[in-house]
């Protein structure tokens, strides 16, 4: 297939590159811009776009794409929110998916944020190159012994349900689904709110879906612990930020780790360091100092992404030569 890869960064075209010169399948075009109604354009006469977390797939830049001849959406990523699949159905558009290619990535992480927000890694590094060695303000926990809230236990959820149970932690799970595994490795299935209750460690390892938006507000933080460690590494918006900032402001959050953030898409993958930052709610959080920041890059291993760019290609593969693809994502029904 011809494809249009959007918002294409110097790390998509060495690895999608490789993968297609090793598969010699399928010819990849790399655009630099985000998919949008402005940019859907470019992609006249291609097969196929490939696409990442940020790249509009509404149903106004499907129907363009539809026009202009694309057949298939293959996103570099597991999460689709961003994909109207509704209207990619009325449009005979297949969208497919990369729905696992490193929960270790992703998982780690979430534990480097857990760790570096609990020991002050962030602060002990700016210090001690500023010459000041005191200690005052670095007071971390043992985290053997503490209760860790995992909410989502799929393949990243069960990862990090792992690791913590390693360093000795309880783990408390939630989830629509009881995964055995998890319980295997020790970790407890409890309502939400018992989670909440009982968590000095919440993490956030759900999709974005209708039910899970927003499902940290300010009712879920004044159920939570007094202090609690707060870490989203899932999709933004399961988060509504103003209510974290108050949670922040009364110390009812103790520590917040993100890696995504409701309105990423206006600034993640760019450097915008020469350029005033306009989002206020973004600039309030970067004033506390119990508050890691990272710009949606869990995922952002070498094994990741050698393991996506295959597995991208050969979702187009699948398509091309099947009309099937066991990574295709379908719009629920009703
Ligand atoms: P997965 O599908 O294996 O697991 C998701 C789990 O969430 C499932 O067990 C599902 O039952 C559960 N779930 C769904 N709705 C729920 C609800 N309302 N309440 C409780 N549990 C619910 O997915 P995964 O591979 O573990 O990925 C999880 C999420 O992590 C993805 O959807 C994606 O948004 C995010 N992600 C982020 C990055 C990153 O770089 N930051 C990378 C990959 C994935």
């Amino acid at each position: 297939m011809k494809v249009a890869v959007f918002s294409t960064k110097p790390y998509d075209e060495q690895f999608l590159g490789q993968a297609s010169r090793d598969s010699q399948e399928h010819e990849l075009v790399f655009l630099e811009p985000r998919l949008n109604t402005t940019t859907a354009a470019l992609a006249k006469g291609f097969d196929a776009v490939c696409v990442f977390v940020n790249d509009q797939v509404d149903g106004a830049v499907l129907e363009q794409l539809a026009e202009g001849g694309t057949r298939a959406v293959a996103l570099r990523c597991a999460g689709f929110n961003n994909v109207d699949l509704k209207a990619a159905e009325r449009l005979g558009i297949d969208v497919v998916r990369v729905p696992a290619y490193s929960p270790y990535a992703v998982a780690e992480h979430t534990v480097a944020l857990i760790l570096t927000l609990n020991r002050q890694i962030h602060r002990a590094y700016h210090r001690i190159r500023d010459g000041n060695f005191a200690l005052d303000g670095l007071l971390g926990f043992d985290l053997r012994g503490r209760t860790v809230g995992v909410v989502g236990t799929g393949q990243i959820g069960l990862e990090v349900v792992r690791i913590m149970r390693g360093f000795g932690c309880r783990v408390l799970c939630h989830d629509l689904h009881t995964n055995p595994e998890a319980q295997q490795l020790g970790g407890e299935y409890v309502a939400l709110d018992d989670l909440f209750s009982q968590a000095d460690i919440v993490s956030l390892h759900c999709p974005l879906t209708p039910d899970t938006h927003h499902l940290i507000n300010a009712d879920a933080v004044a159920k939570m612990k007094q202090g609690v460690m707060l870490i989203n590494t899932s999709r933004g918006a399961m988060v509504d930020t103003a209510a974290i900032i108050e949670g922040l402001k009364s110390g009812q959050i103790g520590y917040l780790g993100l890696d995504v953030y409701e309105e990423e898409g206006d600034l993640f993958f760019e450097d915008l360091s020469n350029i005033v930052l306009k989002d206020d709610v973004f600039a309030r959080l970067l004033t506390f100092p119990n508050v890691v920041i990272t710009g949606h890059q869990a995922f952002f291993t070498r094994n990741a992404l050698e393991s996506i760019a295959r597995t991208t290609l050969g979702n187009l593969t699948e398509l091309e030569s099947t009309g099937q693809c066991a990574n295709r994502v379908t719009a629920p029904a009703g």
